[in-house]
């Protein structure tokens, strides 16, 4: 948990001299959750990869309260409590579910009995406590996301950040999520940041909304707010 408001301030990030982001600035503070949404391409994945540390910075900065961010290594970054998830699914798949979550309590130096003790009451938290000795390579899609985010937990971040977490979903399984992700912030005083295209899931699971298009902001506000926002309306039917 942490007592700061993550700031990606005026951020741009070029790819071979083209901007994918122009000038970004959004906050993110404690116990929050923010979703992240814009036509494809609007540069949503390359703002978490801007402030995980994934990507360099053409201008702008990233800073945890007065702490700067921006030029760490994403090491560095993760172990300033922002923890992330990727498009794509990353668990070990040979390691039993239990064993996910205790090796990343472990890797944030957690001794084995805490690692233990965490691990356990993260699935009881997610419901996974059933699956607890299974395999992660026999898990339904769902609960490998499901995991895959306890397994971030672990290490106690401050922040996490989730790029997708619904992407292949069925309906049961994305309102599993949506439970899950609802109590974190209020439980842990956690910032969320996500990206998902499950306009129903965000408008229901996020505080504020926050818009890109073509690398700009073009919205910032609660889903009503943004729903009716005419930016937003010709981003979208203009894509
Ligand atoms: P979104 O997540 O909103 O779909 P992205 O952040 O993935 O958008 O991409 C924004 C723009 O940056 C796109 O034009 C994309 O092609 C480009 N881009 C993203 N990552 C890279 C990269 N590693 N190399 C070159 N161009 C990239």
């Amino acid at each position: 948990m942490s007592n700061s408001t993550l700031i990606a301030e005026d951020v741009s990030v070029e790819f071979s001299g083209l901007r994918a982001l122009d000038g970004v600035t959004l906050k993110l503070d404690p116990g929050e959750i923010v979703g992240l949404i814009g036509p494809n391409g609007s540069g949503k994945t390359t703002l978490i990869n801007a402030i995980t540390g994934q990507v360099p910075l053409a201008g702008g900065e990233v800073r945890l309260g007065e702490a700067k961010l921006s030029g760490l290594s994403p090491r560095s970054i993760a172990l300033k409590g922002i923890a992330r998830s990727f498009q794509i699914v990353r668990l070990f798949n040979n390691l039993t579910v239990i064993e996910n979550i205790e090796s990343a309590a472990l890797a944030h130096g957690d001794g084995l009995r805490k690692a233990r003790q965490k691990a356990a009451g993260l699935l009881e938290e997610f419901g996974l406590t059933a699956l607890s000795d299974a395999l992660a390579v026999g898990l339904s899609y769902g609960d490998k996301r499901r995991v895959e985010i306890a397994r971030a937990l672990a290490a106690e971040p401050g922040f996490l950040l989730l790029d997708e977490p619904a992407a292949g979903m069925n309906e049961a399984e994305t309102e599993k999520l949506l439970h899950t992700l609802q109590g974190l912030p209020r439980e842990r005083g956690l910032g969320l940041l996500i990206i998902d295209h499950d306009m129903s899931l965000m408008m229901r699971l996020c505080d504020r909304l926050h818009v890109l298009a073509s690398g700009g902001t073009i919205a910032t506000g609660t889903a009503e707010e943004v729903r009716r926002n005419p930016a937003v309306i010709e981003a979208y039917l203009g894509s």
